[in-house]
């Protein structure tokens, strides 16, 4: 997975955020224009989502 900065011209992925987008996340080998774009605000809830989700499993493994 590759994620890039962005220059703002483009606009958040997440439904109903208007923001610019910040950071694209794509893979190798595919064209730009399949990649997912998100903002820095968007980008972090999703990331904090995802460290709580594998938290939650985690705790469940135990
Ligand atoms: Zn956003």
């Amino acid at each position: 997975m590759i994620l890039s900065k962005m220059n703002g011209r483009v606009r958040c992925d997440m439904g109903g955020c208007t923001n610019p987008a910040e950071y694209a996340v794509g893979r190798e080998g595919l064209p730009p224009g399949s990649r997912l774009f998100l903002c820095e605000e968007c980008a972090k809830k999703i990331a904090a989502l995802v460290v709580k989700a594998e938290k939650a499993k985690k705790e469940r493994e135990k």
